[in-house]
């Protein structure tokens, strides 16, 4: 045994006094007792799985000012993911074999954690999802326009998820109606203007629709970044093949004044009412919602701090994303259970990689966290390239330590993996 990891560790739902075996990076033993080559005790901590962000944008290649896939991988080391999924809009866009090879190539000799990619799904491209299901985790289907979306006509829905049936692969929806996004269209000043003119009726009339197309369809469908509570409404009785997401952000903060700069907090779907934002949150504490995922979208504050219309779309947010909740489950407003499942168990099942829980045969990745550890998230400390985050000053707790197969990346506050350990997972 190359590794053996004491303390507190979260398994099944519990937390117990026991050791973690670690051989050629998997977790080959879990007992009372274990001795390895190397034995780490952490005695007033929790050993708890990395999380998992399915859902990031790390913009590499051709945005790479905002981030990328070094200082991406490296956020996400410090916040507790030891896994990422990169989404499509990048330049180029990763619609072919080609493009999403070259990402997974250069992406390969840059990350500090694993990651996986998705390729996204355009009118183009819908006839060759069997062969870039060869290389890609997972689709991307925008039914509804973001900064630097893909080209999608919602009237090839259901073709599209019946060609991604066959790949087994699952399939992520931004899930706001264009026709109805056109509708509203209208100049914004601020964070209310910006979400009347994407209303929860565009988010409803989104999944609704999906909900009619996917009914014979068997596909793993997984609606990202649930916003408003209609959109929740219409999930309640969803089949089994249809997982939903929450933000970070749509569960902490709402469309108000006192964020400021209004155009920092602009993001699609949008902030909505604090009635929007406590029924996602309630969801998420109960096993409503399946999925935590961070949609960390960077742009630099030049970019942000602009004429509200004009703003780019989207926050950072994968380095705090775990921090965030450790602190609320210390403080009971959500439980230890809800958040390993949101940020580690679900999202493992769903992109079906061996990590997410504390269990023989699975990838050894955890994170050791201190309770005691609370510190106010800086901007200064964290280390996305955009240089901000829309949580400054929040309470959370870092993790102390993060392994990743088996390999200690973080610790004492410093990366101690260099870019190129991060593995693709889709091989
Ligand atoms: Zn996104």
């Amino acid at each position: 045994m190359d590794l053996t990891i004491e303390g507190k560790v979260y398994i099944n739902g519990d937390f117990l006094d026991c050791c973690i075996g670690v051989t050629d990076g998997k977790i080959s033993a879990i007992k009372k007792i274990l001795k390895g080559d190397s034995h780490y005790r952490f005695s007033h901590s929790l050993i708890l799985p990395a999380g998992i962000d399915v859902h990031v944008h790390f913009r590499d290649p051709g945005l790479t000012h905002k981030e990328d896939f070094s200082t991406g991988t490296m956020a996400a080391a410090f916040g507790g993911i030891s896994c990422v999924f990169d989404m499509p809009n990048t330049i180029p866009q990763t619609t072919s074999l080609q493009s999403l090879s070259e990402k997974i190539i250069s992406a390969g000799k840059k990350a500090h954690v694993d990651f996986g990619v998705y390729a996204g799904v355009t009118d183009g491209n819908i006839k060759n999802s069997e062969d870039l299901s060869k290389k890609c985790c997972g689709f991307k289907i925008y039914l509804g326009g973001t900064t630097n979306s893909l080209q999608f006509d919602g009237d090839n829905l259901k073709e599209t998820l019946n060609r991604i049936n066959s790949t087994n692969k699952p399939v992520l929806i931004h899930a706001e109606d264009e026709k109805c996004l056109t509708r509203h269209k209208a100049r914004e000043n601020n964070l209310v203007d910006h979400f009347r003119s994407r209303p929860a009726e565009c988010e409803e009339a989104a999944i609704r629709n999906i909900l009619k197309i996917s009914r014979d369809c068997n596909a793993k469908i997984h609606i990202c970044h649930l916003s408003s509570c209609e959109g929740l409404e219409l999930l309640r009785n969803r089949s089994k093949n249809i997982s939903c997401g929450v933000t970070p952000h749509h569960l902490l903060l709402s469309a108000k004044n006192n964020l400021e700069p209004q155009a920092r907090y602009k993001v699609n779907p949008p902030l909505r009412t604090d009635l929007d934002r406590e029924a996602l949150f309630d969801a998420a504490k109960n096993v409503f919602v399946d999925i935590l995922e961070s949609d960390h979208a960077p742009h630099t504050k030049e970019e942000k701090d602009t004429d509200f219309d004009e703003a780019p779309s989207g926050l950072p947010g994968v380095e705090t994303m775990f921090p965030l909740f450790l602190f609320l489950a210390k403080k009971e407003v959500i439980s230890f259970q809800r958040i390993i499942s949101l940020i580690c168990r679900r999202p493992a099942e769903l992109l079906n990689i061996p990590k997410g829980r504390i269990e023989v045969g699975m990838d050894a990745d955890f994170i050791v966290v201190d309770l005691k550890e609370e510190t106010r998230i800086k901007s200064n400390n964290l280390h996305s390239k955009c240089g901000w985050t829309p949580f400054e000053d929040w309470s959370a707790i870092f993790p102390t330590h993060v392994f990743v197969r088996g390999e200690k990346v973080i610790e004492d506050n410093e990366i101690q993996v260099s870019q190129g350990f991060g593995k693709f997972v889709g091989d």
